[in-house]
């Protein structure tokens, strides 16, 4: 193909306007799957992209479209709207010229689609407008237009109205990419360079990296080096993604595709990295800033003895999804393990879900918190680490008060966009989260865009159910990163029966110690069941106890019930029970359901 003919681009929007289903048909028109009913979001492989209906990981297909005559390459980038995973559109806007960013007609502009267009606009592609599901009752195109001239300056001419859900001017959106996205600027005849966008690990090949050529092409056979590591490997196989792999006899300069050479350790395929012929190096391509994880979370084997299988498990999933970062970590009560960093929430609990679904792992999550900053004031612990200013991402490791002079938490600037009968109460969720307006605009004669500063532990677990339910799911949340702030912070602690519970352990600030601590005795004392004797739990500042709730002894006599000696019975009771406390974690003499623990960590 020559390069005149391909087109690199990206689907962007907010999540639900409608990426994954415009996708399907794209590739249903191109024929690169055949059309039937049941293509629905062809390009979530994953599992829990299946049951969460969201896109957690970007994908890539290669499609084949004639226009005027012209055989063209279209290389479509599907990717995840929600603000958790704004990395993966970020890197898969590398690989692009251009973008399709999709709104939707009833919904018009939401947070999502403000942060994407930005990440578009600042890296200088091609923006198609397009406006979807014009089948709707309630789709008011017009006032959409009228949003988009308004927040991102582009004619109301420019945008296309489609319905993707049936096919509505589809076509059009393809012969727009065409006309639209730039061809990529690149040279065949340069030596290979190739950027690793994404990996991902096959437990029966190894490493798959996708990749993009800004210039030479590449083979079986051929040997490459990796730039970030200088290992070389042999090329396998290279092919393209329609969207399952197909492998090709060379990939050429402008071309997305994916590269097998070999690589086994998660280790050696990292995102960012460039590839080059061996003995032709090349000046590597920028890379990408690296993720900056906002949530961090122990994790830990259910039972020591799977600590192997949950390291290999993390490791792989890792590989798939280089924005989670990792430490080793260790405790008392739950052993070894690791201390992961996430991008959001909803990043941890998919990061979760995953282990469980894909390398059938158990693991306990400890409380999510995020890396607050404390200015030592003790000259022995500046020695110990060597600087006076110390990160903190474990609560166990939070240094006490008297020997700091500051404590300093992170902050976002958040974006919500809302209909504005909901003003009155959105602006009251944001200040009972500590939050400071920094702006308030109407984007149309109905809906306003708020901007705040957020404390990030304020927001990370439950604000953006808080302000759906508030709004009746119609007020939409993003954020950003917008450095630290002075805090007033304290280690709290959960006690059960007098024993602390590591996993629920966390930093709060002063003002809202009172209320967490006793929202979170109140929430375990419903998750955790009445045993033989009484249970008290305690939230705790140091040694001083600010809130208390009990569970009543009760005696549990199971096989009472079935006395007059049906011994199989029996013993399917005792297995049973057995099987039960597995799911337990003891602290004392206490059990708690395992599956307690990240419930009684989301406020209602
Ligand atoms: P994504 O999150 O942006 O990938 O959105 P999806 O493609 O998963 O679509 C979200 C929902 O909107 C799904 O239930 C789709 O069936 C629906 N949808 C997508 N496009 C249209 C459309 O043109 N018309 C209608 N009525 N529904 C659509
Ligand atoms: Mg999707």
């Amino acid at each position: 193909f020559p390069v005149e003919n391909i087109r690199n681009f990206s689907i962007i929007a907010h999540v639900d306007h409608g990426k994954s289903t415009l996708a399907d048909r794209l590739l249903e028109i191109t024929g690169t799957i055949a059309k039937t009913d049941r293509n629905k979001q062809v390009l979530d492989k994953l599992q829990v992209e299946r049951e969460r209906g969201i896109t957690v990981k970007a994908q890539t297909a290669s499609l084949f479209y004639s226009y005027e005559g012209m055989n063209y390459l279209l290389n479509l980038i599907d990717t995840p709207g929600h603000v958790d995973f704004s990395y993966e559109v970020s890197r898969s806007l590398s690989a692009c010229q251009g973008v399709i960013l999709v709104v939707d007609a009833n919904e018009g502009i939401q947070a999502q689609t403000m942060a994407n267009f930005y990440l578009a606009f600042e890296a200088q592609l091609a923006i198609i407008p397009v406006i979807n599901k014009i089948d709707l009752k309630n789709a008011d195109p017009e006032r959409v237009e009228k949003q988009i001239e308004k927040l991102f300056d582009i004619s109301k001419d420019e945008c296309i109205r489609i319905s993707a859900k049936l096919g509505t001017n589809v076509e059009k959106v393809l012969q727009e990419v065409i006309e639209k996205v730039p061809p990529p600027n690149v040279n065949i005849r340069d030596p290979l360079k190739a950027l690793v966008f994404d990996s991902t690990f096959d437990h029966y090949r190894g490493v798959i990296a996708n990749i993009a050529l800004f210039g030479g092409e590449v083979q079986k056979g051929h040997k490459i080096v990796s730039a970030h590591t200088r290992k070389t490997y042999e090329v396998n196989e290279v092919g393209i993604l329609t969207p399952n792999e197909q492998p090709t006899h060379k990939l050429y300069a402008g071309q997305v595709g994916y590269l097998i050479a070999g690589m086994k350790e998660v280790t050696e395929a990292q995102i960012g990295d460039t590839l080059y012929l061996h003995k032709q190096p090349v000046e590597p391509l920028p890379g990408f800033k690296s993720a900056k994880p906002m949530v961090f979370a122990g994790m830990y084997p259910v039972d020591q003895s799977e600590y192997n299988n949950l390291k290999s498990a993390i490791e792989k999933l890792t590989l798939n999804d280089s924005s989670v970062t990792i430490h080793r970590d260790s405790s008392l009560a739950l052993g070894a393990g690791w201390r992961l960093g996430f991008l959001g929430l909803l990043h941890l609990e998919v990061f979760n879900q995953r282990l469980e679904q894909e390398y059938n792992a158990s693991v306990i999550l400890t409380a999510p918190t995020v890396p607050y900053k404390a200015v030592l004031s003790s000259a022995k612990l500046i020695k110990e680490h060597g600087k006076e200013e110390i990160t903190v991402i474990n609560p166990a490791e939070f240094p006490d008060k008297s020997s700091v002079s500051e404590y300093l938490e992170p902050t976002v600037l958040g974006t919500i966009i809302t209909p504005d009968e909901y003003i009155g109460k959105i602006i009251t969720l944001c200040q009972t989260r500590r939050a400071v307006q920094k702006d308030m605009m109407y984007i149309d004669e109905h809906r306003v865009m708020l901007k705040y500063i957020f404390p990030l532990n304020e927001i990370v677990v439950d604000f953006y159910d808080a302000l759906k339910s508030l709004s009746s799911g119609y007020a939409s949340f993003d954020y950003e990163d917008a450095g630290y702030q002075a805090a007033d912070l304290v280690k709290m602690d959960i006690l059960l029966n007098g024993n602390s519970v590591e996993e629920l352990g966390t930093v709060v600030h002063k003002d809202k110690a009172y209320a967490v601590g006793k929202a979170m005795c109140e929430r375990l004392k419903d998750a955790i069941p009445r045993q033989l004797f009484e249970i008290a739990i305690q939230a705790a500042l140091g040694s001083k106890v600010i809130a208390r709730e009990t569970v009543k002894a009760y005696r549990k006599n199971v096989l009472a019930k079935c006395y007059g000696g049906d011994i199989t019975r029996k013993m399917k009771l005792l297995k049973r029970q057995a099987e039960g406390k597995k799911k337990m974690r003891k602290i004392g003499n206490v059990e708690v359901p395992k599956d307690a623990f990240i419930s009684v960590l989301k406020r209602q």
